[in-house]
């Protein structure tokens, strides 16, 4: 603990924060005990608060939203037959930069993981199997990871149909790697030259 409290105080805030080091954390409280005007500093306090009340899941797809349907759900110009499957909002937003995919997602909000406690049933998977009437293709884009490959068998194997094509993402994909990490181009090859199971 350092001698000055109020930056202590503060840096715990920022510790909680993925990839943030106490290090970093006590540069942040620093910056903003003494660079940030009062104005900056309240505006940040109140986007902090309203994202986190005004933000939540689609009630279509899963996806982080601040409205009652997400704007991919709600847009006209999507392909309404094709349901890309991904661990959460994360991947939807590399996907998105991509520009290589025009269907509507599926929000798991996690992957299956027996070592974790974590089962289908924790999982937003229900909704998925209510989704696909008059679905033509569903693409499975979880990681290469063991978690993902666990939850896209447990996926192929619930939604299989007829009439259904269910693909998965694949090509060039590193093993081990989690889809948010992935350089744009290799991930529109990887949605280009999806593989198809059935
Ligand atoms: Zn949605």
């Amino acid at each position: 603990m350092s001698e000055i409290k109020f930056i202590d105080k503060l840096s715990k805030h920022f510790e909680k924060l993925p990839g943030v080091g106490k290090k970093t954390a006590e540069r942040y409280a620093y910056h903003i005990a003494e660079k940030m005007t009062i104005d900056e500093v309240e505006a940040f306090a109140k986007e902090l608060v309203t994202t986190k009340k005004d933000v939540k899941h689609c009630k279509v797809c899963g996806m982080l939203t601040d409205q009652e349907t997400c704007p991919i759900c709600a847009s006209s110009y999507r392909t309404k037959d094709q349901i890309m499957v991904v661990r959460d909002t994360k991947d939807v937003i590399a996907i998105e930069k991509t520009n290589q995919y025009n269907g509507l997602y599926h929000v798991l909000g996690g992957l299956i993981s027996p070592l974790d406690g974590i089962s289908p049933d924790d999982l937003n998977i229900d909704s998925l199997e209510k989704r696909l009437d008059g679905i033509k293709e569903v693409i499975i884009a979880t990681s290469f990871t063991p978690n993902g490959e666990t939850t896209a068998l447990y996926l192929e194997k619930i939604i299989k149909k007829d009439g259904l094509v269910v693909s998965r993402i694949g090509y060039g994909l590193p093993a081990g790697g989690d889809i948010e990490y992935v350089d744009e181009l290799t991930l529109r090859r990887a949605i280009d030259a999806r593989k198809i199971n059935n």
